[in-house]
């Protein structure tokens, strides 16, 4: 591994542009990078990085893809975007007809979103305007467990984990919402009666003020990285269908392959009424999203005294979004994707394992192509940061988590590098902080 200088910062992205989760000036400046390929990530200076977090969860193929930089392309030479109101496009209906074939059954309308958060704000509204169309108007407000995430738009935010997520900052303006605690960890734990009791009992309580409970399934990612079984939503599933709840699965995160099944959901052999997809839905190119729903949903909201879903974004169903979107899943579609995730599964649970013998760390758990090692305390990240360039990898903790989710093209060989590089790391990390 060479190791170059400090890799180029810039000045002016220092005094001017805003970063996520930062302050301006940040604490601790950003690295420029000039161009990525492949698994790599290239900074400005040369320092080639393996990148471990595929750009938080999307660019699931690689950067710089020969076939999706050719979806792009093609449908750049017939238009980038034309208004989605009162027209449409094949763009848009080729995507719809993949997605209608690959999620879970009974999911048969699409709404097409701009971002994540728009995705989450759009079943939202859906489940509300659903639930008055149904004549329930007592079913208002929503629920979620704690440690999820949903994205930073107002009502998103307001499903987030109450502690850790943004709800103190902004105080009495944000929706109140109901939170049951977290789903237990362990994928492969079975609940225990206490622990269903506490479900059975929420519900009990609280139901008839409820227009829809909002879940991760499988995997909560932002909120914690925490692995939880699928009895739990099962469970969470027949809870819904007895207490008129509608169930919002939030894939943006786990869809397309990312927990070991093509969709979360799948774990449980459960389908949602509504289901968020975005983050890998464009491979990482674009920003996009979408938010599905039951046959059911549809025609309640359609066929009701106010027969129309209000919510109409200017770029909706952007034709290069939805081009490369289908580009992406013929890839996903290519892999075996069950079986690479289990390989890459593997391989991480084999490399990382030494971590857990640690004394910084608390564990290491993997589960489909997400690995997490958490440590006892925060990590210091510009610490870590720089250790991470000085081996070429790229990973970008929050809180105790330092976790990975590489892309699905990375090889065998790859991984491995991937997975010792950041084992050092860590071991460095620990010894300097006086914790190993
Ligand atoms: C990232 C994420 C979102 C928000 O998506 P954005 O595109 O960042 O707005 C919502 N839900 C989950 C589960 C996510 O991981």
């Amino acid at each position: 591994m060479t190791i170059l200088s400090e890799p180029s910062t810039s000045e002016f992205d220092q005094q001017h542009l805003w970063h996520p989760y930062a302050s301006l000036p940040p604490t601790y400046p950003n690295i420029v990078i000039d161009h990525a390929d492949g698994i790599y990530i290239v900074t400005q200076d040369g320092t080639r990085l393996i990148d471990g977090m595929s750009s938080w969860w999307a660019s699931v193929h690689g950067y710089n893809h020969p076939k999706l930089n050719a979806a792009i392309i093609k449908q750049l030479g017939k238009m980038a975007h034309v208004m989605f109101g009162g027209l449409t496009h094949q763009p848009a209906i080729d995507l719809g007809e993949k997605l209608l074939a690959i999620v879970p059954a009974g999911l048969d309308a699409i709404f097409y979103a701009d971002s994540g958060s728009i995705a989450v704000e759009v079943a939202l509204k859906m489940a509300l305007q659903y639930q008055i169309a149904a004549k329930r108007p007592s079913k208002q407000q929503f629920a979620s467990t704690h440690s999820g995430y949903y994205g930073d738009t107002w009502h998103a935010m307001s499903v987030c984990d109450p502690i850790n997520g943004m709800h103190s900052l902004y105080g009495k303006q944000l929706p109140m919402q109901h939170f049951v605690a977290a789903p237990p960890l362990g994928f492969e734990r079975d609940l225990t009666q206490s622990e269903r009791d506490e479900l059975i009992n929420f519900f009990a309580k609280d139901s008839d003020k409820l227009a829809g409970f909002i879940i991760e399934p499988i995997i909560q990612g932002a909120g914690g990285m925490r692995f939880y079984s699928p009895e739990y939503l099962q469970l969470l599933r027949q809870l819904c269908d007895e207490h008129d709840v509608v169930l919002i699965a939030d894939e943006i995160a786990t869809g397309f392959g990312r927990s070991g099944k093509l969709f979360a959901c799948e774990h449980a052999g459960i389908s949602p009424d509504i289901m968020t997809i975005g983050k890998a839905l464009t491979g990482g190119y674009m920003t996009f999203a979408a938010t599905l729903c039951t046959r059911t949903i549809a025609d309640t909201i359609s066929q009701s005294d106010y027969p129309a879903f209000m919510h109409g974004p200017t770029f909706m169903g952007n034709p290069l979004a939805c081009a490369v979107a289908c580009a992406s899943i013929d890839l996903i579609l290519s892999y075996d994707i069950e079986a690479r995730t289990a390989n890459m599964q593997a391989i991480m649970e084999q490399q990382l394992e030494p971590a857990a013998l640690l004394n910084g760390v608390a564990e290491v758990r993997c589960l489909g192509a997400v690995a997490v090692i958490e440590l006892k305390t925060s990590v210091d990240v510009p610490v870590f940061q720089s250790l991470l360039i000085d081996n070429g990898i790229w990973v970008r903790p929050f809180g105790k988590l330092v976790y990975i989710m590489p892309p699905f093209v990375i090889t065998d060989a790859e991984l491995v590098t991937l997975c010792q590089s950041l084992l050092t790391v860590v071991r460095i990390y620990l010894t300097k902080q006086g914790q190993l």
